[in-house]
């Protein structure tokens, strides 16, 4: 199996002021103090608690990351930033084209190629969120779904620039449902992603691309999601909130 980068991340979504942040990285320090992961542990909290979480989980393994980031750099755009901003805070990561931002915020996929673009002219690490919904999936419309997301999103990605992106695998109908995929499920529609991305830029970009699961996520069910083949870390929501479930993922993680 290629050496791929393993991640347990966990998007806080719209929860927690700053003081609240840095409790819960503290907290989450102490719980992960001593155990031996092969993963990176990633956290997303809200724009106003970003440099507090920086601040928190300095001189820890804990790496911090945006919810989301406009593609200009400056200028009238009211309400956003810059990926140079996230970048002066300390941050490592953002994420893309979440599905709750592409159901009600109006992120498609050229948006998100656009954003993803911006990133990757500095040095943040952008994880790209991709999945389908109930009725696609019910209707067999998984593969073409994902296979759409991803070529939109990646159209514009340099063939040396897609080694720096990190795919999140997150069917709707399992984002804060209590449904996660089986193994199997998440398995497969990850092949479907890997397999675009060989179509895209090669087979060897392609096994060294991480891909993360990201649905209903949990203590007890990351071990057997992260036994299969190319599942390559978790991106969690609510069970990332609460610093002794999340560190329960990653020490599950492996
Ligand atoms: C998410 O929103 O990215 C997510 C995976 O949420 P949850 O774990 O709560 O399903």
């Amino acid at each position: 199996m290629a050496n791929r980068r393993v991640i347990v991340a966990g998007n806080w979504k719209l929860n927690k002021t700053a003081a609240e942040t840095r409790s819960t990285i503290m907290s989450l320090r102490n719980k992960l103090a001593g155990v031996d992961t092969r993963a990176e542990v990633v956290v997303f909290p809200p724009f106003v608690s970003l440099e507090t979480a920086v601040d928190a989980a300095r001189e820890t393994t804990v790496r911090v990351g945006a919810q989301n980031v406009y593609w200009e750099k400056s200028g009238a755009f009211t309400g956003e930033v810059s990926a140079e901003m996230l970048e002066a805070l300390g941050l490592d990561y953002v994420l893309l084209g979440h599905s709750e931002r592409r159901a009600m915020f109006g992120e498609t996929d050229e948006t998100v190629s656009r954003r993803l673009a911006a990133v990757l002219e500095g040095r943040l690490t952008p994880v790209v969120c991709v999945g389908e919904v109930l009725q696609e999936r019910e209707s067999g419309a998984t593969a073409d779904v994902l296979k759409r997301q991803v070529e939109g999103a990646l159209k514009d990605v340099a063939p040396d620039h897609v080694g720096r992106i990190v795919v999140a695998y997150e069917p709707v109908w399992a984002i804060g449902t209590g449904k996660t995929a089986s193994p199997e499920i998440a398995n497969e529609a990850h092949t479907l992603i890997r397999n675009t991305i060989a179509v895209m830029f090669g087979r060897s970009a392609a096994d060294e691309t991480s891909i993360l699961y990201g649905g209903s996520v949990k203590p007890e069910n990351t071990a057997a999601l992260m036994a299969e083949s190319e599942l390559d870390g978790v991106l969690v929501g609510g069970a990332s909130l609460d610093a002794a479930s999340f560190a329960g993922i990653v020490r599950a993680a492996g």
